[in-house]
């Protein structure tokens, strides 16, 4: 049996997904000083920075500007 024939290739747009959810990620981890929380805490998102507490350590160890 042909090997290509039963091996589709994954159209381009399969792969839209899996960049969103990496750009989330990434912002997460590398960017995020309150803003993925606001829509839950609000301005508390902001003052506590729970995320950017969190990953503080990551983001300078990766050179990510912080603050
Ligand atoms: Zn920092």
């Amino acid at each position: 049996m042909n090997e290509s024939a039963t091996t589709a290739r994954l159209p381009w747009v399969a792969l839209l997904p899996t960049l969103v959810v990496a750009l989330g990620v990434l912002f997460l981890l590398g960017l995020d000083q309150g803003q993925a929380l606001a829509a839950v805490q609000g301005q508390t998102a902001f003052d506590m920075n729970l995320i950017h507490e969190l990953v503080h350590d990551a983001r300078h160890a990766a050179g990510f500007p912080c603050h």
